[in-house]
């Protein structure tokens, strides 16, 4: 049976989160847009507090219980449930949403790389007593889209069992926060055997109090201006032996294990970061039908196209690209949910969320005119929000590579 409904526990949990967005994150979004970077740590505990009485916790896919009192298997919802969750927050705003303490794309890695020992010991901070944050670290400046061109070292100091780690890393997504107050983790993609390409990188854990790992730039960014994306450098930075995540025999190994990783990370990464452009599509149209009410233009739904003005028209076509991108990322993180590979569905649903995101908040602006680029309302905000949705986490473009790989059964090396 197909079923379209959200299940129960991830209805409710929407509507608690709706309060949330509505009553703590709207009423600043204009003030952390115009102050980059500014949001202090008071506000981030009190989100911290929120986030634990709504039960959202920790902002991460949580494993749900296998039997049901009846002893009856439960279907796993925890991506699911992450999608709706994300795309709530970002609804409210996405910048103050990536400053909500939780796993972020940290804790995704340390869920598709980690055993289950480090993935008790590394994820139960977050949602906790103190906020923490999780960021993960793969790009540098002649690694972005090509990953397996990271040049970040890690080197094992045998005598006193630890990974030393050399390089630098840009556009850290939270890095600031993670390394900041003490209880997060930025997970640092590094090779151990430069030689050796996508075969020798490897995730490594380096958690906030580790020596020799600092912030030394924050970007100054057209959209999300609340969030901080953080340049860091590692320098003899020294972690336990037991902070790579995967298997101690990797060393050893010639595979490309790592790099499979790598993309195992954004396979569940992807659909959610989806999640949180559907987020801003969707106030954007809230708000211009809302502000076309205002105006005397309401939308006559069930009328016949050519007796629609030219603005029903955009309307509904909007609605339309959004309903479609959503129903993209349902089965993309269903598919997460059920263990099911789908590298496919999830590079779709982020090519299309990218894509819709941009094309709504960029026609409402349009369709509002002066009232849609002056900084009375935040149509012209949530426009600059949108384009990042199509850069991290891959591109549009490279997206879309992987999704013609998968359709036309080409390798990676095969169409590139
Ligand atoms: C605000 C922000 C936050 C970020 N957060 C994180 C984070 O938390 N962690 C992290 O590791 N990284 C993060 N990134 C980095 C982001 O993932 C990269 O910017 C992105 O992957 C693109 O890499 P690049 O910038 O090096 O561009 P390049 O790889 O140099 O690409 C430049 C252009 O060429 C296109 N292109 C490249 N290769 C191909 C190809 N084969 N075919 C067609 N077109 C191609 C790209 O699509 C792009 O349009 C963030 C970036 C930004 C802006």
């Amino acid at each position: 049976m197909i079923e379209f409904e959200a299940p129960k526990p991830i209805s409710q949990q929407s509507f608690v989160l709706k309060t949330v967005a509505e009553n703590m994150m709207r009423p600043v979004s204009r003030y952390f847009d115009e102050n980059e970077h500014a949001i202090p740590w008071d506000y981030i505990n009190f989100m911290h507090m929120a986030m634990k009485a709504t039960g959202a916790g920790s902002l991460a896919p949580k494993e749900t219980p296998k039997k049901d009192a009846e002893g009856k298997e439960r279907p796993r919802i925890g991506y699911q449930m992450l999608a709706f969750m994300l795309e709530m927050l970002s609804w409210g705003d996405v910048g103050i949403y990536l400053c909500t303490p939780g796993g972020g794309l940290g804790a995704a890695a340390v869920q598709a790389n980690g055993t289950p020992e480090q993935q008790v010991k590394f994820l139960t901070r977050f949602g906790e007593e103190k906020p923490a944050f999780g960021a993960m670290a793969m790009t540098e400046s002649q690694a972005g889209s090509d990953t397996s061109a990271i040049r970040t070292t890690a080197v094992l100091d045998k005598e006193k069992n630890q990974w030393i780690l050399n390089g630098e890393k840009i556009f850290v997504t939270g890095g600031q926060k993670s390394l900041e107050e003490g209880n997060g983790l930025v997970v640092v993609w590094a090779t151990i055997d430069p030689s050796a390409g996508r075969a020798g990188m490897r995730p490594f854990v380096v958690e906030a109090g580790a020596p020799g790992i600092k912030v030394t730039k924050l970007e100054h960014k057209m959209g999300i201006r609340a969030s901080d994306t953080a340049s860091l450098v590692l320098q003899d930075c020294r972690v336990p032996f037991e902070n790579i995540l995967g298997s101690a025999e990797v060393t050893q190994e010639k595979t490309t294990s790592g790099f499979k990783g790598a993309m195992a990370t954004f396979d569940a990464t992807r659909p959610v970061v989806a999640a949180t452009g559907i987020g801003v599509a969707r106030a954007t149209l809230e708000l211009l039908k809302e502000l076309l009410s205002q105006q005397g233009i309401i939308i006559r739904y069930g009328l016949p196209r050519q007796k629609l003005t030219n603005i029903e028209r955009e309307v509904i076509d909007m609605e339309i690209l959004l309903r479609s991108a959503w129903l993209l990322i349902i089965k993309a993180v269903w598919m997460a949910d059920n263990k099911l590979a789908n590298s496919m569905e999830a590079s779709m649903s982020k090519v299309r969320a990218g894509d819709v995101v941009t094309r709504i908040t960029q026609k409402a602006v349009e369709i509002m005119g002066p009232i849609g680029y002056t900084r009375d309302y935040l149509l012209e905000k949530w426009f600059r929000d949108a384009k990042i949705t199509d850069i991290y986490e891959g591109t549009g473009q490279i997206n879309r590579l992987i999704v013609a790989r998968n359709v036309l059964g080409y390798t990676g090396r095969e169409l590139r």
